[in-house]
Parts: C-alpha cells; sequence; structure tokens
C-alpha cells in the first residue's frame, strides 16, 4: 500500500465525521471506521424510531355518556 500525501491543493471535502480531509477511497469520509460510523448513524436512526407519545388516552376527547341537560 502506497500512501501519497499532497500537502497541497486538496480539494477534497472535510470528513463529515472527524473534520479530517477526506479520501478519495473512502469518500466522502477520512477512512473506513468514519463510513461506518456513519453507517451506523444512518441505520440507527431508521431502525431507532421514537415512539411517539402515547397520546392516545391522554387526547381523547371526553366521553359524553351522560349528555349533559
Ligand atoms: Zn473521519
Amino acid at each position: 500500500m502506497v500512501e501519497v500525501q499532497t500537502a497541497k491543493a486538496s480539494t477534497s471535502k472535510a470528513c463529515p465525521i472527524c473534520g479530517k480531509p477526506g479520501v478519495e477511497r473512502y469518500r466522502p469520509f477520512c477512512s473506513r471506521r468514519c463510513a461506518d460510523v456513519d453507517l451506523n448513524r444512518w441505520l440507527s436512526g431508521v431502525y431507532a424510531v421514537p415512539a411517539a407519545a402515547s397520546e392516545e388516552e391522554d387526547d381523547l376527547p371526553p366521553r359524553s355518556d351522560e349528555a349533559p341537560e
């Protein structure tokens, strides 16, 4: 493996995870690790669906079993 470090003209975007300059191979991330981190975030965002607050029993309209008047 040859790691070429071009000190100048690094036009690649910064890694969204850690802020380091991105590597073309792992664009837009700087490493596979950061790519995994992002993937995990994405997955957890998809699967970790926040349960909607139980508003079923809180928001029920008042029953009118006994009609007023
Ligand atoms: Zn990174």
